[in-house]
Parts: C-alpha cells; sequence; structure tokens
C-alpha cells in the first residue's frame, strides 16, 4: 500500500483483483462520497462518463457503455449514468447537475483505438470538477504505471485527479491485481464491510503487485517508454504503408488506422502473428500496439523489419 501511494500521492489503496472490480469499487466510493459529503437525495446519485469508453464487463459498467453490442440483451440498466464526448469540457459543464457526484473517464481511450484528447482538456475538466464539487476519477487500468511515458498519463498535465483507478501492469501481466486509490475525504465513506473482496490484498497478489512497482522504479520504464515509443511511432511513419492513414501514439502505445477499404485490421494482426508480432484489431479500423514496457531498442527494430514485411508488402 506504502509503494503505490507514494508513487501516486494518494493516502489510501483499496486492492481489489480484476479491473472491472476497481472501476465498481470507484462508482460505489463516489456515490457514497455524494451522498454522505454533498447530501444529494438517496437513490439520485449521478456519474458522467465518455461515449466511446471501456470500463469492463460488468452488468453497472456495461449499462453504461455506448457500444451496443457490449450491453445487447444484457438490460436492464439503471440509467444513472450521463454521456458527453471525450476530450469536451463545454459538455462535462453542461452535464452537470446538483445530483452529479463524479466524472468517471480514461485519460486516454484505450480500447477505442488509443484516442488522445486535445491538450490541456485534463487540466480543464478538472478545474469544473472542482468549481462543481464533483470527483474526477480516472480509469488509467490501461495508461496507467509507464505506459504513456510517465507514471501515470494524468502526469503529463495535472498534479492528481480526485480518484484513480489502476489494473492490468499491477499485476505484472500475470496475476489478477487491481486497486482503486483516493484520499481520507473520499475513502472514510467505505466502511469495514461495506465494501470488499475475498481474494482482495491477498498476500501473492500483493507480493507481485510490489515487484511490479519496484520493477517500473528500478528499471525506468516509464522514461523507456517515452524514449522506445517516439522511436517506434517515428520509425512506423517512416514505412509509409499504403494501408495505414492515421498513426495515434503516446510512450509504448500505439494506435495505426487502417484504410479498411483495402483490408480489414484483424486479418493484418493475424498476419503480424504469424511473423511473430503479437498486436490487437480494435474498433474495425485500428491496430494497437502495447508492447512489454521492458522492450529493448534491439527488439524494436526486429519488430520493425517484421512489420514492414506485413504493412508494405
Ligand atoms: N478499464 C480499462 C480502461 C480497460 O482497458 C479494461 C480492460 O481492458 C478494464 C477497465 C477492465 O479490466 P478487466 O478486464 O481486468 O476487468
Amino acid at each position: 500500500a506504502k509503494k503505490i501511494c507514494n508513487l501516486s500521492g494518494f493516502d489510501k489503496v483499496l486492492p481489489m483483483n480484476t479491473g472491472a472490480d476497481a472501476v465498481e469499487t470507484a462508482i460505489k466510493a463516489a456515490r457514497r462520497w455524494g451522498y454522505r459529503n454533498k447530501c444529494i437525495p438517496k437513490d439520485k446519485a449521478e456519474i458522467i462518463v465518455s461515449k466511446d469508453n471501456f470500463h469492463g464487463r460488468t452488468t453497472t459498467i456495461c449499462g453504461f457503455s455506448t457500444d451496443e453490442d457490449y450491453k445487447d440483451d444484457f438490460g436492464p440498466f439503471d440509467g444513472s449514468f450521463r454521456t458527453i464526448p471525450f476530450g469536451d469540457p463545454e459538455s462535462l459543464q453542461k452535464a452537470i447537475t446538483p445530483n452529479t457526484c463524479a466524472y468517471i473517464t480514461e485519460p486516454i481511450q484505450g480500447e477505442t483505438g488509443i484516442i488522445i484528447p486535445p491538450k490541456g482538456w485534463l487540466k480543464e475538466i478538472q478545474r469544473i470538477c472542482k468549481e462543481n464539487n464533483i470527483l474526477l476519477i480516472l480509469d488509467e487500468i490501461q495508461s496507467g504505471l509507464g505506459r504513456t511515458g510517465k507514471n501515470f498519463a494524468f502526469d503529463h498535465e495535472i498534479d492528481k485527479p480526485d480518484g484513480l483507478i489502476l489494473g492490468k501492469a499491477l499485476g505484472g501481466g500475470i496475476y489478477p491485481v487491481s486497486a482503486f486509490l483516493s484520499d481520507d475525504r473520499v475513502m472514510q465513506y467505505l466502511t469495514p464491510g461495506s465494501h470488499g473482496s475475498t481474494f482482495g490484498g491477498n498476500p501473492l497478489a500483493a507480493a507481485i503487485a510490489i515487484e511490479a512497482l519496484n520493477i517500473l522504479e528500478d528499471s525506468n520504464l516509464a522514461q523507456n517508454s517515452a524514449e522506445l515509443g517516439t522511436y517506434l511511432k517515428e520509425k512506423l511513419e517512416d514505412l509509409n504503408s499504403p494501408y495505414i492513414t492515421e498513426i495515434r501514439g503516446i510512450g509504448l502505445w500505439i494506435g495505426i488506422d487502417i484504410d479498411t477499404s483495402q483490408v480489414h485490421p484483424k486479418t493484418l494482426c493475424e498476419e503480424l502473428k504469424n511473423v511473430g508480432i503479437l498486436c490487437k484489431d480494435t474498433h474495425d479500423k485500428t491496430i494497437r500496439f502495447a508492447p512489454p514496457l521492458t522492450i529493448k531498442r534491439s527488439d524494436i527494430e526486429w519488430a520493425l523489419e517484421k512489420i514492414k514485411e506485413v504493412l508494405c508488402k
């Protein structure tokens, strides 16, 4: 707990298992804070979320997805989530009501294809949240722990949000470890018994998370991600592949949009797999590269040769 609190700047961490578990924890914490601190009338708390979000697959979470495939025949959903366009502070301002307790968003949308918001957006939404007394909670399950070239994506623009959700890399890629982090002013409302999980924070999970954080710091993985991510993105741009229509990236997290009139990204991902490169197609138009943060420049040189074989044939 001390390790992750030091790294992120929060007072408290609540360890859970999967990413979706930690998002549910954030929702419960935000609502309790809303009722008990802001005196929102019973069962009226509203949470604002971003269009094209991805936060997991529980019924509450897929209830506020804007992708119909995630919701199909899993309803009814409770309707207490309001959706605004991602990267748009004005819409946030407009969506806030006296019953709003939080805005929960990814700082960069991963599953949607590495969608990077306009510069200054995070700072501006933090200002709006503060001014209106609502919590800004960032889901950094994908973007956190070095992926964007800083320890957390929020480090690019703000000191810290009001709540932070972590998963994936916290378990070193091998074990389910997730967490919700915040300060006492929010966490105090999650009283003993009101939230928990049989395996959350179990000794093996804790040991793995501590080691994952040690490696992140001792091996300067965030810096490696920044340097090699910039290099990889530049080299991908230099390929001038006839299939690529756009390249977006930050750190070792790169999305390339494919001209789908020529080929489906899934076909290219399969061809890439056959030459030894694992990546994932998303939303029918993007290939997402998220190599291990421990990658070396020589591995990237090798990968670029393979990528060239497939994308420049
Ligand atoms: N939030 C984000 C931003 C994610 O990318 C994911 C998984 O891809 C989740 C939440 C859900 O995590 P899990 O699959 O561990 O429940």
